[in-house]
């Protein structure tokens, strides 16, 4: 079977490498990787500036999601993999112009501790009372989808939309709490609430039960993020070593698709060529483009998927330039503070291995869904702007010896209400077309493990239709 992979991220790289293992295990599939651009990796991108290792996108992904981890170790870079320093893990909040670190035993803008929560400068006291009146809340079952922002309202009030869960979900989503859905990006809040009511009460039990379960099992705690000794990077370059060259077309957009004798019919500049099956890893909205004339409710449900548009801008320091920083990962920024930065990562804390120990990384976030005209800005001015707000938040004055500007233009997909239905008529729909996966980050989760699963579940799919053909 012939299969065309469009798209070269880590979700195209990904099924193209698991099918590469299949074929090793006599599944008979082939395929080509189209890619638009000149290099293989989409968003995933380091750079080497000096001696430091400097990321253009992700930077880390979540330890405890498998994926990623398992591929590393089947690539055999497992023993370049680092974990977060997080022994050092502080995160700052901007409140009123001054950094607040996050009170001990907040769980993602949960707090379960109740002196620490007392006598953080973060809330108000109208918001202290409101989180131990949220002690009380009963369990509520959900009929219709929310936003993160109403659910959260309603347990602890708009502060806590405003301080923590809006730019906690920037900096993972580039989106905000008012427009992402509840239901997609935290369905275990939305599981909480229907058992126990309370949020509060629901992590303290959770975070009871899993503390006997480790105990039992003698657990020894993983970092919370993992990275590569050579920056993420290093995981494409080690994916692209595993594929068969000639079957990897770089510079080749495809500009259209039409099913043809039951296959797939692919246009490029170059021409047409034939396809027994297709497997998309673009974003939504280049599928459903190309899908219009096959499947009008599929082409419909991707290209409602919306995406926001981000900047990252790393700058170079001594480290003895950063002496006035407080210690710690990097603070986030809320809305309401009025910058332009959304967050800023001290990348010499978090990974020491990406800098040497006189270097410091300052890598700050600009853009996400309330800021998307973030993208028109010259990198002169994307980085007067971010060192103006530098010296305003932390003090830092000093002339970075480097500024690189990356872009990433609406390469975060929002899982906005409504998102999970669509999402399942999109599988409903798979399901009828045997000979069409779909993979990305738009799919089953945005950070870098959900996309590899992706590829790898449209790969295994593809091989298992491969080999009933051939019985
Ligand atoms: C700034 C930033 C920071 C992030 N930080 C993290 C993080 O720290 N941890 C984490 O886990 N995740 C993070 N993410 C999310 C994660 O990196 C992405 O979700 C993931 O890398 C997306 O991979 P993908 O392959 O699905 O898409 P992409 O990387 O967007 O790849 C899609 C590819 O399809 C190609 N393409 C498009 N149209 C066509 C066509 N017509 N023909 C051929 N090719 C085409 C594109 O050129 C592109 O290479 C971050 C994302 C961004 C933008």
């Amino acid at each position: 079977m012939r299969i065309a992979i469009i798209g070269g991220g880590i979700s195209g790289l990904s099924a193209a490498y698991y099918l590469e293992q299949e074929r090793a295990k006599g599944a008979p599939v082939e395929y080509t990787l189209f890619e638009s651009e000149g290099r293989l990796g989409g968003v995933m991108f380091s750079d080497q500036i000096g001696d430091c290792v400097v990321e253009g996108g992700p930077d880390s992904f979540l330890t405890e999601k498998p994926w990623a981890n398992q591929l590393c170790a089947e690539l055999g870079i497992a023993d370049d993999l680092i974990g977060s320093n997080d022994s050092q893990r502080v995160t700052y909040i901007l409140v009123k112009g001054r950094l607040v670190p996050m009170p001990d035993g907040l769980m993602f803008m949960v707090p379960t501790k109740l002196i620490p929560t007392a006598l953080t400068r973060l809330f108000s006291w109208g918001t202290k009372f409101k989180m131990l009146g949220e002690l009380l809340h009963p369990p509520r079952p959900v009929h219709k989808d929310e936003t993160v922002a109403q659910m959260v309202e309603r347990h602890f009030g708009s502060e806590v939309v405003d301080r923590l869960a809006d730019p906690l979900l920037s900096g993972v989503y580039g989106g905000d709490a008012a427009s992402l859905s509840v239901r997609a990006v935290l369905p275990k809040f939305v599981e909480m609430e229907e058992n126990y009511g309370s949020l509060c009460r629901a992590m303290l039990a959770g975070r009871k039960k899993m503390a006997a379960i480790q105990k039992a099992k003698g657990y020894k705690p993983k970092p919370l993020f993992s990275s590569l000794k050579g920056g993420m990077q290093q995981m494409i370059d080690a994916i692209v070593a595993r594929l068969t060259p000639a079957w990897i077309k770089l510079n080749t957009n495809i500009e259209s698709l039409h099913q043809k004798d039951g296959g797939w019919e692919l246009t490029t500049a170059a021409g047409v060529e034939q396809y027994d099956a297709v497997i998309f890893a673009t974003p939504a909205r280049v599928a459903s483009l190309m899908l219009k004339s096959t499947d009008a409710q599929l082409s419909d449900d991707l290209g409602r998927v919306e995406y926001s548009s981000s900047i990252t801008c790393t700058l170079g320091y001594k480290r003895d330039d950063l002496k006035m920083c407080q210690p710690g990962f990097g603070f986030l920024i809320p809305r309401s503070e009025g910058t332009r930065m959304l967050a800023t990562t001290f990348v010499h804390t978090k990974f020491p291995f990406r800098a040497p120990d006189d270097k410091a990384l300052v890598r700050c976030f600009l853009g996400g869904a309330g800021d998307q005209a973030v993208l028109k800005l010259t990198d002169e001015e994307v980085t007067a702007q971010v060192r103006k707000e530098l010296k305003q938040i932390t003090g830092i004055t000093a002339e970075p010896w480097f500024v690189k500007v990356y872009r990433w233009d609406r390469a975060m997909a929002q899982y906005t209400p409504g998102h999970l239905e669509r999402i399942e008529r999109i599988g409903e729909t798979l399901k009828r077309m045997q000979n069409l996966s779909i993979a990305g980050n738009f799919y089953k989760g945005i950070g870098v493990p959900d996309c590899i699963r992706t590829g790898k579940e449209a790969a295994e799919h593809m091989a298992a239709l491969a080999r009933a053909a051939k019985a």
